[in-house]
């Protein structure tokens, strides 16, 4: 089981939110459609459930806010609160021809499952490659979070969209540039300098 992956359940999560701009999580439809494509962690949900929800993104938020204005103790405190907040509990199964591997969580409430994995996830991601990897979006209007897979640590939008409506909007010193004289764009590697991290 490759722990890291699960910060994706923790990016996906509040980038539903993008603070006076968008939310994609208002109903039970929405927390539905958010879980449909992750099998491991359905199950019934109610409206407690989607406040729950609601409520770990905010937490989750804050992580990333805290790591992208460089505050580390803060984030990493955050983050640490989520962890006790929401313990995992690794059980070892077999099935479907499957030698025995890791399972997590497979009791407890939607979302308790869910903030156990996307705290789990983004400790591992931090641990592996730091704090400073978690970011939120500089992209004028933009609130969307980010993990920088880059080998320079020079990711700074959520997507190459952003990073060209930054560059056309704000030409000047508050476009980042790379060696080559482009914008840099969302960090994500290119060519012969692609991690195992990409897009992440
Ligand atoms: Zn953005």
């Amino acid at each position: 089981m490759d722990l890291a992956s699960y910060a994706d359940l923790a990016i996906e999560l509040v980038n539903t939110h993008e603070p006076g701009r968008r939310d994609t999580l208002r109903d039970l439809d929405d927390l539905r459609a958010l879980l449909a494509h992750r099998p491991h962690l359905g199950g019934r949900v109610g409206h407690r459930d989607l406040d729950t929800v609601r409520q770990l993104r905010e937490q989750l938020r804050a992580v990333f806010v805290a790591a992208g204005a460089g505050d580390e103790e803060e984030a990493v405190e955050r983050l640490n609160a989520l962890l006790i907040q929401h313990p995992i509990h690794p059980q070892l199964a077999r099935h479907d021809a499957r030698d025995w591997h890791l399972h997590l969580n497979e009791g407890g409430s939607v979302p308790d499952r869910y903030a156990a994995r996307a705290a789990m996830g983004l400790a591992v991601k931090v641990d592996e490659h730091g704090i400073d990897r978690l970011g939120v979006c500089r992209a004028e209007g933009c609130q969307r979070v980010f993990f920088d897979g880059t080998a320079g640590r020079s990711r700074r939008y959520c997507s190459d969209r952003c990073a060209a409506e930054d560059g056309l909007a704000v030409p000047g010193p508050r476009r980042a540039r790379g060696t080559n004289g482009h914008a840099v764009g969302d960090g994500r590697p290119r060519g012969k300098t692609a991690t195992r991290d990409s897009g992440q």
